[in-house]
């Protein structure tokens, strides 16, 4: 399995081999830089310019992406574990006025409903189980990966009457060992979410003391095992937002001045 660079329009995404379903992990040139959240929703002098922006660069990404006229199904993310079923109804286009509801994932079983989260850094996980037709969108960071957001998400699939065994994920660019330095809070959740299988995800960092290099990603990887998705149905990204920063949104390569990259799915 591979993932796949594709350009156009302006925008640019990576796509990955194992989900049959339409999808697309943006990169920061993609021009979705701007996040799509605004509480007012007749704002005017300087906040009515880049409510006009984000929602021309919205539409242009849309159309590019070959994406529904009535737009997106939105989280608004708050690192929890909560899934949500949304459908056709929900679709959105932003500047969202309100905000979605809370929660950092969505799943539907509806065709023509993207889903769509936000990362620069945590780890977007998108899934498909084609025999049931349900494709699920999820943002991990690691405090999501530690609350078991992969059980959640494997969960409401098969609440939808999917299996995991019938299950495809794509793990997205996101921060990588190279680069994820963390103290020992992160760790041992990682061997608490794990047990055995933590075995080697952590290692400390050389010559400082206290920190340790995680891999988030394939923590996650693991987990899905765990929870009975095939082996090779589960696609991860090689690349690092962080070491990648020129093309990827990092929260912690610009300490947090940032826009974000959409990961979305549709049946
Ligand atoms: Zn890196």
């Amino acid at each position: 399995m591979a993932f796949t660079l594709t350009e156009k329009e302006g925008f640019s995404w990576v796509t990955s081999g194992t989900l049959p379903a339409k999808h697309l992990f943006t990169r920061r040139l993609s021009g979705v830089g701007e996040y799509p959240y605004f509480s007012n929703p007749d704002p005017q002098g300087e906040e009515r310019e880049v409510w006009e922006r984000v929602r021309a660069l919205w539409r242009r990404f849309r159309d590019a992406g070959g994406f529904p006229a009535e737009g997106f199904c939105f989280t608004h993310q708050v690192h929890g574990t909560l899934v949500r079923r949304v459908t056709a109804a929900e679709r959105r286009m932003p500047p969202l006025t309100p905000f979605p509801p809370d929660c950092d994932g969505l799943i539907t079983d509806e065709p023509g409903v993207p889903l769509c989260v936000f990362t620069a850094d945590c780890v977007p996980v998108l899934f498909h189980e084609p025999r049931a037709g349900i494709v699920c969108a999820v943002h991990s960071g690691w405090r999501g990966t530690a609350k078991d957001m992969m059980g959640a998400a494997v969960a409401a699939v098969t609440g939808l009457g999917g299996r995991a065994e019938d299950l495809h994920a794509a793990i997205g660019p996101c921060i990588s060992r190279c680069c994820f330095e963390t103290g020992p809070e992160v760790k041992e959740a990682v061997e608490a979410l794990l047990g055995a299988d933590a075995e080697g995800l952590c290692p400390p960092e050389e010559g400082v003391p206290g920190k340790y290099m995680v891999d988030l990603k394939e923590t996650n990887r693991r987990r899905l095992l765990q929870l009975g998705v095939p082996a090779g149905n589960i696609d991860v990204s090689p690349d690092c937002t962080m070491s990648m920063s020129d093309v990827y949104w990092s929260h912690r390569a610009t300490g947090g001045v940032r826009g974000t990259m959409a990961s979305v799915i549709m049946l």
